[in-house]
């Protein structure tokens, strides 16, 4: 391959046609490649790779770099074939927070690539640096934060979120941390239904996994705050020094809202009672944090015409996610309810100011920042070069606005709440067991009889009562695992922790979860999958008949 050949690999440097109908042509193959797979009624782009048990083994040993580079139409081509049986966000896509990428999210994203500034500094990235205060100027006024007051950046996720509400944590009650290392006796506190994030960060910044507290959970699955507190008090008495509360504001699992209202009347008291330093509280709202969109929504009016059940549930999810402006600092994953591609999480911080606790000394950053020219530079973020991704963001809130957030997030309630109607109906030994939690997520557990769970999550039902029905949704999994071609549902082993009569250990929940996600899925659809579900457990008892012959 000769040197021009290689120039010819990149986008034009004067803006010439010729190259910009070659790039758009490998648009359009990859495109028409995509498409040429879809199918409305499958949960994947054609029919899925059975994978073997040596599948990756077998690429390791194969994959190799060709001395001289192929041709870019052979390129997109082995691209299209990596789309082969990718799961894809049709109306039968139900399985987890795993949304569709939009258009103004994907053109956001190309704008991204093909600027490809650093957003480190705004010398070198000022496109994103402008997008970047943008959207967080954005989001601070619909959460209901001080724009003049707040800060934030794209970051690495709802994982980095948390990690970063933690490194603020620290930095508030130790500034020295930094240069002498964390004190033993930190603390961090989350509900038991919290994301794994928190145990990862506490483990990065070495504060030790034995220093997270698990708050119990209530039957809507949010922090039992007596049980916060009393674990608080706990610590305290033991020299223990609390500094961070993770309130998870959507789990997961089963959509459970934590309090963040009564979360930092605890920790005021605390922080009064004890002469303690503020207590950091993140709101990990990396999913439920779009439904705070509704919090200026004219319930009384509405204007968006919901339906009499739709509305009270957005009342409900509203009650509680109203006050997530509370928090210290929060998270929305526009990778998740945002609809935009990987990786577009924004981290707010109720006041900007405490970044400049984690902020880089100039003289530790000799290449960027601190020149007369460019005045935007994340020393502060964990990341040294960042990818541009608020780009993405700011086309998306452009292109929804509001009001488009809130019809597709009133959507998945509208699904939801058809979806546990009809389940019911059609299937009375299937219990739903985040019944009191309205959102994109219903979570249903099969029963060899009748419905058990309130005895269940009670704590009344015994050892080998869960163990049984447990097994039996695990044999559901892998039946409604196999046709996931068709409907591809979710499941957890882990939906909750419940008490039993007969042991003092607490056993976890499995369950099965519809996530509806796709913008596709309309309450039509369900038919569709409540079929789906009822021939999974006849095959599952079919199954049983020839077992027992
Ligand atoms: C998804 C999720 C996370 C992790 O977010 P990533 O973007 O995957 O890093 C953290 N917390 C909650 C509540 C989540 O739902």
């Amino acid at each position: 391959m000769d040197f021009k050949k290689v120039q010819q690999l990149f986008p034009s440097e004067d803006g010439n046609k010729q190259q910009q109908l070659e790039l758009l042509g490998y648009i359009e193959q990859l495109l028409s490649g995509i498409d040429s797979k879809k199918d409305p009624n499958k949960s994947t782009l054609g029919p899925i790779q059975e994978k073997s048990d040596n599948l990756y083994k077998e690429i390791v040993e194969n994959a190799a770099t060709p001395n001289s580079g192929i041709n870019m139409e052979e390129i997109v081509n082995k691209l299209i074939a990596l789309s082969d049986g990718h799961p894809y966000h049709t109306r039968n896509f139900v399985t987890n927070v795993l949304p569709m990428a939009s258009i103004p999210g994907i053109i956001g994203l190309l704008t991204t690539s093909i600027l490809n500034g650093n957003n480190l500094w705004d010398v070198y990235g000022p496109a994103a640096a402008e997008a970047e205060v943008k959207v967080i100027s954005m989001m601070s006024k619909l959460v209901g934060y001080d724009y003049t007051k707040s800060w934030g950046y794209t970051t690495w996720g709802g994982q980095g979120a948390v990690f970063s509400g933690l490194r603020l944590a620290i930095a508030k009650q130790f500034p020295n941390a930094k240069e002498e290392g964390v004190p033993n006796n930190l603390y961090c506190f989350a509900s038991e239904n919290a994301h794994y994030s928190l145990l990862k960060s506490v483990e990065a910044t070495g504060i030790g996994s034995n220093h997270l507290i698990r708050v119990k959970a209530g039957s809507d699955f949010a922090m039992d705050i007596t049980d916060l507190q009393e674990k608080m008090e706990a610590v305290i008495q033991k020299g223990g020094i609390p500094i961070y509360v993770v309130a998870t504001t959507g789990t997961t699992d089963s959509f459970g809202i934590d309090d963040v209202k009564s979360i930092k009347e605890i920790t005021t008291e605390l922080e009064k009672k004890h002469q303690l330093k503020p207590i950091h509280i993140h709101a990990d709202s990396a999913l439920g944090g779009f439904y705070s969109l509704f919090a200026n929504y004219d319930f009384t009016n509405n204007p968006l015409n919901f339906e009499k059940d739709v509305l009270e549930g957005l009342m409900q999810i509203n009650e509680r996610m109203q006050y997530i402006s509370i928090a210290d600092s929060l998270c929305f994953d526009f990778q998740k309810l945002g609809q935009t591609p990987y990786l577009t999480s924004l981290f707010l911080v109720k006041n900007g100011e405490s970044l400049g606790l984690l902020d880089l000394e100039e003289f530790e950053t000799p290449y960027v920042g601190n020149r007369g020219y460019g005045s935007y530079h994340t020393g502060y973020t964990l990341e040294c070069s960042r990818m541009g991704s608020s780009i993405a963001i700011y086309a998306a809130l452009l292109a929804f606005g509001v009001e488009g957030y809130q019809q597709i997030l009133a959507n998945y309630v509208r699904v939801n709440i058809a979806f546990r109607k009809m389940l019911k109906e059609r299937i009375p030994n299937m219990g739903i067991t985040n019944e009191k939690n309205i959102g994109p997520i219903t979570t249903f557990r099969i029963y060899q009889d009748t419905v058990q769970w309130d005895l269940e999550q009670s704590g009344q039902a015994t050892t080998e009562q869960i163990n049984l029905t447990n097994e039996l949704n695990y044999e559901l999994f892998e039946i409604l695992g196999q046709q996931r071609e068709d409907v591809f549902f979710g499941d957890t082993k882990k939906q909750c922790l419940v008490d039993v009569s007969d042991s003092d250990e607490r056993l976890p929940i499995y369950v099965s979860k519809l996530f509806s996600i796709s913008p596709y899925t309309e309450v039509e659809h369900l038919d569709h999958m409540i079929t789906a579900i009822e021939k999974s457990i006849m095959k599952m008892e079919g199954m049983k008949v020839e077992v027992t012959l």
